[in-house]
């Protein structure tokens, strides 16, 4: 199955898509996580897009193309992925489905996570994530078991450098001119699953296993 995550910063989308992917057995492809890495590790691509990600801007989609064309062409994505954070602009959407076209293949669904400006800005500002296996957490909704620590590698958290209230308030900007054109042009589709982000992770979760039950039925 091929599944497109949508929605604002902050609304769950990286915590759901890493859960949907492991239920089902394929990849989470989160092209924040893949950006973050190069900028650590100080590639070609991580000087390339360190300014835009450190602003809150979009990195140009080019740069994104290439990057999503080859990680969709490892043998892991063979029998379906989940797309979290890719398309973010109409030009992505557009070569996503030309690059599967190739293949005669379409995105199966999208799941279009919506919540407020106030909430999103509340949750990043305590959102710590774990730089070893990028776990998300959340201080207040989605706390570690332990304080300051990932439950999986004991790893210390820490805040996402983009996590600012200044650079949060551009990148909801950036999302609203930019990304969620995509709501309509997926919706025209008839694929586009709408589904409330406000609950806990675990209600958000099932709300989000049954409409995609119904796209595997069909
Ligand atoms: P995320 O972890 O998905 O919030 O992504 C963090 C940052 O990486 C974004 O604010 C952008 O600067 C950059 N980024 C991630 N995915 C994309 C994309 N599809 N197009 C452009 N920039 C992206």
């Amino acid at each position: 199955m091929m599944l497109v995550f949508l929605g604002p910063p902050g609304a769950g989308k990286g915590t759901q898509a890493g859960l949907v992917a492991r239920r089902l057995g394929i990849p989470q492809i989160s092209t924040g996580d893949i950006l973050r890495d190069a900028v650590a590790r100080g590639t070609d691509l991580g000087r390339q897009a360190r300014g835009f990600m450190e602003s809150g801007g979009l990195v140009p989609d080019e740069v994104m193309l290439g990057l999503v064309e080859d990680r969709l062409g490892h043998s892991d994505c063979a029998k379906g992925f989940v797309l979290d954070g890719y398309p973010r602009t109409l030009a992505q959407a557009t070569a996503l489905d030309k690059m599967l076209e190739g293949g005669s293949k379409t995105i199966d669904g999208v799941v279009f996570i919506d919540l407020g400006d106030e909430v999103v800005v509340g949750r990043l500002a305590h959102r710590r994530v774990c730089p070893q296996c990028k776990a998300l957490y959340n201080l207040g909704a989605n706390p570690p078991a332990k304080e300051g620590l990932c439950d999986r590698c004991g790893v210390a958290l820490a805040t996402r450098a983009d996590d600012g209230e200044t650079t949060i308030r551009t990148r909801l900007k950036v999302y609203r001119n930019e990304t969620l054109p995509l709501v309509e042009y997926y919706g025209t589709k008839g694929i586009l699953k709408k589904i409330d982000g406000e609950g806990k992770v675990e209600d958000v979760f099932a709300a989000i296993m049954e409409e995609i039950s119904e796209v595997r039925q069909n």
